[in-house]
């Protein structure tokens, strides 16, 4: 059993309480570990410990940071096949996924930001008789909470940032999740990040997070989930003026054009669809058609995703793995049948998959692929997260868009088209934070990420993250002419 601990004032300890929480693998359904349940009191420890930190470390120089993190993401590197064993052992993914993207996106962030401080600058105004120029002070304490889907990724996405910049952070993941949090702090602790400037809590959403997001020492908060907590979240800390960012769900449309290069769009949207067994908020669970090669991308789309067998996460030809828990399994189910219930046409799985062995009680679906349902059913409105998706088909650019948008959800949409012209004026005519042509989930970390509408707000990337996370302040100054 593995017992992970608080990472607080740079020592690893228990919750106050002592209570634990199960920590479960979803590629074989068994316990593996304990989690702390922490409550309020353990977020009191830590923002009294980021509290103290903050003057040392807000006052370090930017190169001084810089280094500290520079060799925080050497220490990812360093401990990169045990991170990826330990994603894929705690959220079911395939341990290629964790190897590939999560673990080496998570070194990404924090060299990305460890290094941009060093480049990041404030503007000034001169005008006339006067000198404005902006100062953009760290925050205070801040606050990041992230999801379990992509969990090093996300954590480290919000995290890097705002250390970057000179707050010190209080932050948790999901209770589901936690293991590379873990790991991640005992590599803070050996790259020799000073005590309190980081603090990792683990424990319940509605416990320990809400305990974060409630703290008045806390002056932000940076939040990747679901948009119901994320609306319950923005109703707590918005009379308490703190600032937010707010990255939520999705139902992302990917439109097929009929000029559309036909086997890269059928291949990618495979991997849109259902890399990470579909939950990934980027995912295209909405396929839109054109209507004369409906038949022919769907015939070409169903042999491909057919070929996709669920297997154990830690074998390295896996390529699906296990949905991240058996509640989460059965929440996705349900959507298979409110699809049936619909009207919907099960083109291929729709079914909980058993395998053998040591993963025979683990949380396995077969990628499924649903037909003949309208856009404001609960299936094309609702968000499954699952390894689910709908086809749907148009006839026209305009019915298209319509259907795109036809959304409360507004994060992102992929276009296929070889007509530049309509690529462009489709994509502004989308209501989305993320428009992709001709490819999906190619991320550039200084772009800015997030969505619109029920999808989120602010945005995180490159300046953005670093821009949140700090305070303007303008400074004025006269200058007389003589
Ligand atoms: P949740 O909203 O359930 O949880 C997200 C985080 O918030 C978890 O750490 C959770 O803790 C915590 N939490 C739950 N309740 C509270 C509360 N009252 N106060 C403070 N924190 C709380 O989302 P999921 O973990 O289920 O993640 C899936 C969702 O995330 C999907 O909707 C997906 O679209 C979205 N997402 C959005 C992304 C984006 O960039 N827009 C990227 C990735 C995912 P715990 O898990 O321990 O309960």
């Amino acid at each position: 059993m593995i017992q992970l601990l608080n990472y607080i004032n740079g020592e690893f300890v228990q919750a106050h309480s002592t209570e634990t929480i199960n920590n479960i693998n979803p590629g074989t359904g068994m316990v593996y570990g304990t989690i702390p349940r922490s409550q309020t009191a353990d977020i009191n420890a830590a923002v009294a410990a980021a509290t103290e930190a903050f003057p040392a470390w807000s006052s370090l120089s930017s190169e001084e940071r810089s280094t500290i993190l520079v060799r925080i993401a050497d220490g990812i590197q360093a401990n990169a096949e045990a991170l990826a064993q330990a994603e894929s052992v705690d959220n079911g993914k395939p341990i290629s996924l964790s190897r590939a993207v999560d673990i080496s996106r998570a070194e990404a962030n924090i060299r990305f930001f460890a290094t941009g401080i060093l480049h990041f600058a404030s503007e000034a105004h001169p005008n006339n008789a006067f000198v404005n120029y902006t100062l953009r002070k760290p925050i205070g304490v801040v606050g990041c909470i992230s999801p379990w889907n992509l969990p090093l990724y996300l954590f480290t996405w919000k995290i890097a940032p705002a250390l970057a910049v000179g707050n010190c952070v209080v932050a948790k993941p999901s209770e589901l999740t936690p293991y590379t949090a873990y790991l991640f702090s005992k590599i803070c602790a050996e790259a020799g990040l000073p005590n309190g400037v980081l603090n990792i809590v683990h424990g319940l959403g509605p416990e320990a997070g809400e305990a974060i997001v409630q703290h008045n020492g806390i002056k932000a908060i940076s939040f990747t989930g679901g948009t119901v907590t994320g609306r319950h979240i923005a109703s707590v800390i918005a009379p308490k003026f703190k600032k937010m960012s707010l990255e939520l769900g999705g139902k992302n449309a990917n439109i097929i054009f009929n000029d559309a290069q036909m086997d890269l769009a059928v291949s990618t949207t495979v991997r849109s669809s259902f890399a990470n067994q579909g939950q990934i908020c980027l995912c295209g669970s909405r396929v839109l058609i054109q209507a004369n090669i409906y038949e022919q991308f769907k015939a070409a789309l169903i042999e491909k995703v057919s070929k996709i067998k669920p297997g154990n996460p830690l074998d390295p030809n896996t390529r699906m793995g296990a949905l991240v828990s058996e509640a989460h399994l059965n929440k996705v189910l349900s959507y298979v049948a409110l699809a049936k219930e619909e009207g919907g046409n099960i083109l291929l799985g729709g079914e909980r998959v058993q395998l053998n062995d040591e993963n025979a009680g683990g949380f396995f679906m077969q990628p499924t692929i649903i037909e003949g349902l309208g856009p404001q059913c609960r299936t094309n409105q609702e968000e499954i997260f699952g390894p689910v998706i709908t086809l749907q088909s148009f006839e026209t650019e305009e019915e298209a868009i319509a259907l795109a948008n036809a959304s409360v959800y507004g994060l992102a949409a992929s276009i296929w088209t070889e007509n530049v012209t309509r690529a462009h004026r489709v994509a502004q005519k989308l209501e989305t934070g993320i428009v992709w042509v001709n490819c999906w989930l190619e991320r550039d970390l200084r772009t800015p990420f997030g969505g619109v509408k029920q999808s989120g707000l602010g945005r995180e990337g490159g300046w953005e993250a670093m821009r949140f996370f700090t305070e303007p302040q303008n400074v004025c100054i006269s200058v007389p002419k003589q």
